[in-house]
């Protein structure tokens, strides 16, 4: 199947904005993972590369065209969205290229990083301090998304939660890619979780192109979306403290779950041994296919998608202070697999 960016398919509304154009098609890299002494083949589909920093672009750019096409939106619109932080970001590009007004509801666990690059694009940020009854702060953030519609008809909310544009960006746009990458051949892939919309879009595609491949949903300890028990966590943009409205069981093979020291610790590990810095979550996907590769001989092409760049946690992950403060030790190594390695690979795909 041909892919398309989604900059070609939408060029004539981007106001000629030269970051836009740039969603997509973003570098798919291997990489040798050595466990237990046997090298495995994986390959890290870099979504930092994007404008604003992550996978993110692609829902929002989704979410606003759906908005748009359905006549929803004029230019006295504010649009509002609950964010962990990305999305944020990725929409406060877009409502300041298309002359909206956007609030990000977000938490106090959204990265200063992410919050300065909303607020340079215009964007207001509205930040959400109690948490809700499952110690998270999703429900929080949708109370009050939906108590700021009720206020004026000129909000209007492009619900990442239960907008069928969410999935179906990642169904035409993300998995085509990945599976033109890897030239059609991909064993496993793992995919980090909070909507569900890339794991259930690049999971419908697959089932459709590919049914051998496995796909693998990787969520946060502590996170209730496989209907396991919430807890605390410190991973941000993986996890969420409701069911995904996306994700059915035919979508994915197999859930792994996730601690922050073991996400974290990828994260330090990749830029130590391949200076790439990635974000929690693709710390967590590493985590998880070390993990899966361990326990399946039988498996050897493996697809990490790494929803966004470390950059966005020089003040978190990629600080010993940060770390020590929240009571984080990553000295334990890579996490539940031991005598894992990293390095560069020029793997042909
Ligand atoms: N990782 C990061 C860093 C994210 O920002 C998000 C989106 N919140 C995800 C993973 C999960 O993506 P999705 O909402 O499509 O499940």
């Amino acid at each position: 199947m041909e892919s398309t960016t989604i900059a070609n398919q939408g060029q004539e509304s981007l106001h000629g904005l030269d970051r836009l154009q740039h969603i997509g098609n973003t570098p798919m890299v291997p990489i040798c993972l050595t466990i237990k002494g046997r090298p495995r083949n994986v390959y890290l589909k870099l979504e930092g590369s994007n404008p604003g920093g992550s996978v993110k672009v692609r829902t929002a750019y989704a979410l606003v065209c759906d908005l748009e096409q359905r006549g929803l939106l004029c230019q006295d619109s504010t649009i509002l969205e609950s964010t962990s932080g990305n999305l944020g970001v990725a929409l406060s590009m877009l409502a300041q290229s298309r002359g909206y007004r956007f609030i990000a509801i977000v938490d106090p666990k959204a990265t200063e990083e992410n919050i300065a690059k909303m607020r340079a694009f215009g964007a207001g940020v509205d930040i959400v301090h109690q948490a809700d009854e499952t110690g998270g702060y999703l429900l929080a953030r949708l109370a009050r998304v939906r108590q700021l519609c009720e206020e004026s008809p000129l909000y209007v909310w492009t619900n990442q939660y239960s907008n069928p544009a969410n999935p179906t960006i990642h169904y035409k746009q993300t998995a085509p890619e990945i599976y033109q990458q890897m030239a059609g051949n991909v064993d496993a892939i793992f995919t980090a979780v909070s909507t569900g919309g890339t794991l259930a879009g690049i999971g419908q595609y697959f089932r459709e192109v590919s049914p051998r491949t496995r796909i693998i949903g990787v969520d946060a300890h502590g996170s209730v979306i496989f209907g396991t028990p919430p807890a605390p966590r410190k991973l941000t943009g993986i996890g969420a403290s409701r069911p995904s409205d996306f994700i059915t069981n035919n979508l994915y093979d197999q859930y792994l779950l996730v601690r922050d020291e073991e996400a974290f610790a990828f994260c330090r590990a990749l830029f130590d041994a391949v200076a790439i810095k990635v974000g929690g979550s693709s710390g967590a996907a590493l985590a998880a296919c070390a993990r899966y590769l361990a326990a399946h001989p039988e498996i050897d092409r493996c697809v990490c998608l790494c929803p966004d760049t470390g950059e966005n946690y020089a003040s978190s992950i990629f600080n010993n202070e940060w770390l020590v403060q929240n009571g984080l030790k990553l000295a334990g190594g890579l996490g539940e697999v031991q005598e894992i390695s990293l390095r560069y690979a020029h793997a042909q795909v």
